[in-house]
């Protein structure tokens, strides 16, 4: 188990939008609103427990996204107060679905995020991984340009996230890690859901050591 979550994650980009297209443009980006006026902006990967404190962070930068790994309560609390404030919409895997009523029954989710899917923010491209186990509809948010994923609760440092509780299971879990999470380069940087960040190569370690342990 693990102990009380950490603060929300929220990452910003801070590159400038190219100045090449027209504003307003004419077409927006599919899958997200047009580009605020401001040149910065930031997503958001898993909105919890204090949307005062993430408006903040986001310190006026335009939100483009809110991006969910999974719809956990210590997840996703204060995504519906973050999209209504600034507009942005939530992502979340429609296997997740089942969970996300359970925190929020009357405010779904706006937009799916489906594995092998890409957001582009600020120039930075983010790839989605739908890494199953810890709950149906979890993903995992791959930055090439960073050498950084974002895992949620499916890897930590140490190993994979709890299997416990309903909608979650053991097998499928390091199946998602295996052949999805440590197929990416080696030295990429893993920022987790809760706890230490790590790295993709010190993980396959320890995941050999834990399914040794278990033969
Ligand atoms: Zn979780
Ligand atoms: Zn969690």
């Amino acid at each position: 188990m693990r102990a009380a979550p950490s603060a929300p994650s929220v990452r910003a980009t801070t590159k400038s939008t190219p100045p090449s297209p027209p504003w307003p443009p004419s077409t927006p980006p599919a899958g997200l609103p047009p580009p605020g006026p401001r040149t910065a902006q930031v997503v958001v990967i898993d909105p919890a427990h204090d949307a005062d404190a993430i408006t903040t962070a986001i310190a006026g930068r335009t939100l483009r996204a809110i991006l969910c790994t999974h719809a956990h309560n210590d997840h996703i609390n204060a995504a519906p107060t973050l999209s209504a404030r600034t507009g942005a919409p939530i992502h979340l895997h429609p296997a997740d679905e089942v969970l996300w009523k359970l925190t929020h029954p009357t405010y779904p989710p706006g937009r799916h995020l489906s594995h092998g899917a890409e957001l582009t923010v600020a120039g930075v491209r983010l790839k989605v991984i739908h890494t199953p186990g810890h709950a149906p509809g979890a993903v995992c948010f791959y930055v090439p340009e960073l050498g950084t994923v974002f895992t949620g609760d499916t890897l930590f440092n140490g190993g994979p996230g709890a299997t416990g509780r309903s909608y979650s299971d053991f097998d499928t879990i390091v199946t998602s890690i295996r052949d999805r999470l440590l197929t990416l380069p080696s030295r990429t940087q893993v920022l987790t859901g809760h706890g230490d960040s790590t790295l993709i190569e010190s993980e396959a370690k320890a995941i050999d050591e834990l399914l040794a342990g278990r033969r």
